[in-house]
């Protein structure tokens, strides 16, 4: 995929696909290929207090089992949420009363449309805004990409871009299910003995992330503030920040005691030792950026010679890897 529609492409909600979505939220309508049937797609992770982990196709769902109520963060694409709620229904029957977002991508979005019709959907102000604005930056961005898929002569992204341009022509704001229940800052849900932190963070992954706190269960989800052994990526399209991302990580770590159990929105569930790990997979990314930028260098210069062969394993070290450098350099000072 040309880098243009990658950028263009990451603003956006709903995403569809495969492997590429973990790294480039893209929007509905969602296609129908898919490698694995729902019931294969999925991984259930008890935790501790009632909280669950369910890796599954998009950004890792959590949810927590109250005695009258279940509570679910992120819900992946609109074709697997079914399986979502199939995995919940297999540990409670208790009636799935909210949704909480944790960002507008659509790896963690896309499921919205299957859960509204039963729970409260819960996100940040910016989320709803960004959902509900998507059909006219798709119109005002993809022509344009649809040439140069045209001119690359790549079939797969001229037709997902024709049928993103065609739903966005068709659909109406109300079809979009976007967040019910928005908030600022900080909202708390109630749920029998547990009380759910829902945080806004500063702007890190996009300026509508937040993480959510199960506070009895000490559980942790990230969202997309913390890629476990991943590369993150960066939407700065979407008001996403490098040095955001440090900050909201500290401010994160502040607020935990230290045996945290943390969900990130991609990779292995871990611990405050593995969110370390990634707050310092940062540290380095700016710190290369500011000595670059010290000693004089262009940012195609830094480019195309930063190495932190410290997390060559990493997945999208390839790829999104060089796309988090420029923006490190473009804000370090
Ligand atoms: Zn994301």
């Amino acid at each position: 995929m040309p880098k243009t529609l990658f950028r263009a492409l990451a603003s956006l909600l709903l995403a569809a696909g495969t492997a590429r979505a973990l790294h480039e939220p893209i929007p509905t309508p969602t296609p129908d290929h898919h490698e694995r049937k729902p019931d294969d797609v999925f991984r259930l992770q008890p935790l501790r207090g009632d909280v669950y982990a369910l890796y599954g196709r998009g950004g890792n769902v959590g949810f927590f089992v109250g005695p009258d109520a279940v509570v679910v963060v992120d819900s992946e694409f609109k074709d697997i949420a079914p399986g979502i709620v199939a995995q919940i229904r297999s540990v409670s029957d208790r009636p799935i009363k909210y949704l909480v977002n944790t960002h507008h991508h659509g790896d963690h979005v896309g499921g919205n449309e299957v859960f509204r019709s039963f729970a409260v959907i819960i996100a940040q102000d910016n989320v709803r805004k960004r959902m509900l604005e998507s059909p006219q930056v798709i119109l005002r961005t993809y022509p344009k990409e649809l040439e140069e898929a045209k001119k690359a002569g790549n079939a797969e992204d001229v037709k997902f871009i024709e049928d993103a341009i065609a739903w966005a022509k068709k659909v109406k704001v109300d079809e979009i299910a976007a967040p019910m229940v928005t908030f600022d800052s900080e909202l708390r849900i109630h749920v029998g003995p547990e009380t759910i932190e829902v945080w806004h963070t500063p702007p890190a992954h996009t300026d509508g992330d937040s993480v959510i706190y199960f506070t009895k269960a000490n559980v942790l989800h990230m969202g997309d503030l913390f890629f476990h052994g991943l590369v993150p990526f960066v939407d700065v399209s979407s008001g996403g920040s490098v040095r955001g991302y440090a900050t909201a990580i500290d401010k994160v770590i502040a607020r935990v005691p230290a045996d945290v159990i943390i969900i990130p929105g991609h990779g292995e569930v871990t611990d405050l030792k593995g969110l370390k790990e990634a707050r310092q997979f940062i540290a380095d990314v700016l710190d290369a950026a500011a000595a670059a930028k010290k000693a004089g260098r262009t940012k195609e210069q830094f480019l195309s010679t930063v190495d932190l062969p410290a997390y060559k394993n990493y997945d999208g070290y390839k790829d999104r890897f060089k796309a988090t450098c420029a923006a490190a350099y473009d804000e370090v000072p």
